[in-house]
């Protein structure tokens, strides 16, 4: 299986891939972001080649 088609999280606010599973509490698991420090619930869940093109999305969005 080659690594495009890999499924990685990323975070929805900043598109990194350093997202790290913290907690799995009653709420369910929490994640967040080394980044930009974004706690939540919600995280994006895409294949490795897209990866640039959310990132890409998401910093459109920023500014
Ligand atoms: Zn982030």
């Amino acid at each position: 299986m080659r690594d495009d088609f890999k499924i990685v999280k990323i975070c929805p606010q900043c598109g990194s891939m350093k997202v790290n599973w913290i907690n799995g509490g009653i709420g369910g698991p929490v994640y967040k972001c080394d980044d930009c420090n974004y706690v939540g619930t919600f995280i994006l869940e895409v294949y490795f080649k897209d990866v640039p093109k959310f990132q890409k999305e998401l910093n459109k969005n920023k500014y």
